[in-house]
């Protein structure tokens, strides 16, 4: 429309989102009242009013910044199809009854879209025109059916948990105090910068320890690579302390009962061997 192109001197800010521009969204609105008003010949249905706004919405992000997907749909029409579209709702205007505050209103906006550099490109009031136009004349309502899919649904944020029991082979029963550290402590460490995990210990066939995890599936393997490593190094250092106990109470003859130990498995809850 050579209307709209000759002003377009007069739009400083580019087309904005007719559902939540400032300049535009009220006005928006008072179009849709009164297409919803005048249903029968607007054509337009509670629920398509309902859903236009998110629909025409341009924004990339809501007004708490969480990102919205792109809408491609409005991609896939050519550019004549939107003039087409405005035509559509120009010719729409001018067999309306010319007395009636639905003409008025809408006459109004819409010469103000025109003139102010809204219609333009895939903007947010063309994709209104197109999808209007799209129920208006052939009651097709696809357009207006926009996805709320982010890409991350509900479901799949349940799906994305996973429960998996591993097998701390180096664990011997008696040392989970000291793994697990005075009031969990050294748990929380090996978990720290994970969120929403519960890490079970039990301990079957007598002696062996199994560590149940329920975590988000993208942190499972670094989860158990930690705890496995955790249980290992503490082994390792169970070892060699069992072994420099052996080794003093051979050196200096000493039987077993009368080794002074002060740090052994069973009060290793207090035990701070922990370098970090
Ligand atoms: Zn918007």
């Amino acid at each position: 429309m050579s209307r709209n192109r000759k002003s377009g001197a007069t739009n400083t800010n580019g087309p904005e989102c007719m559902a939540h521009g400032k300049r535009w969204r009220s006005r928006f609105h008072c179009i849709l009242n009164q297409l919803r008003m005048n249903k029968e010949i607007s054509k337009l249905e509670k629920s398509d009013i309902d859903r236009i706004p998110f629909a025409v919405c341009t924004c990339t992000h809501t007004s708490k910044g969480v990102p919205i997907e792109p809408d491609r749909r409005w991609e896939s029409f050519p550019d004549g199809e939107y003039q087409g579209a405005e035509r559509y709702f120009e010719e729409f205007l001018e067999e309306l009854d010319k007395s009636t505050e639905l003409y008025s209103l809408l006459k109004y906006h819409f010469s103000d879209l025109q003139t102010q550099g809204q219609l333009a490109g895939k903007s947010s009031a063309r994709r209104f025109l197109l999808l209007f136009q799209k129920i208006h004349l052939i009651g097709d309502r696809e357009l207006s059916r926009r996805s709320r899919n982010r890409g991350d649904p509900p479901q799949s944020r349940v799906a994305d948990r996973v429960e998996q029991t591993v097998h701390l082979a180096s664990l011997k029963r008696e040392y989970i105090p000291l793994y697990l550290g005075s009031s969990g402590r050294k748990m929380r460490q090996y978990l720290s910068g994970k969120k929403k995990v519960n890490v079970t210990l039990k301990v079957e066939e007598g002696d062996k320890v199994f560590a149940n995890i329920a975590c988000r599936s993208k942190d499972a393997q670094a989860i158990k690579e930690k705890l496995v490593t955790e249980a290992e190094a503490l082994a390792e250092r169970r070892r060699i302390h069992e072994q420099t106990r052996a080794d003093y109470r051979s050196h200096h003859g000493l039987g077993v009962d009368d080794w002074m130990d002060t740090n052994n498995e069973s009060n290793g809850e207090d035990e701070d061997e922990d370098e970090s």
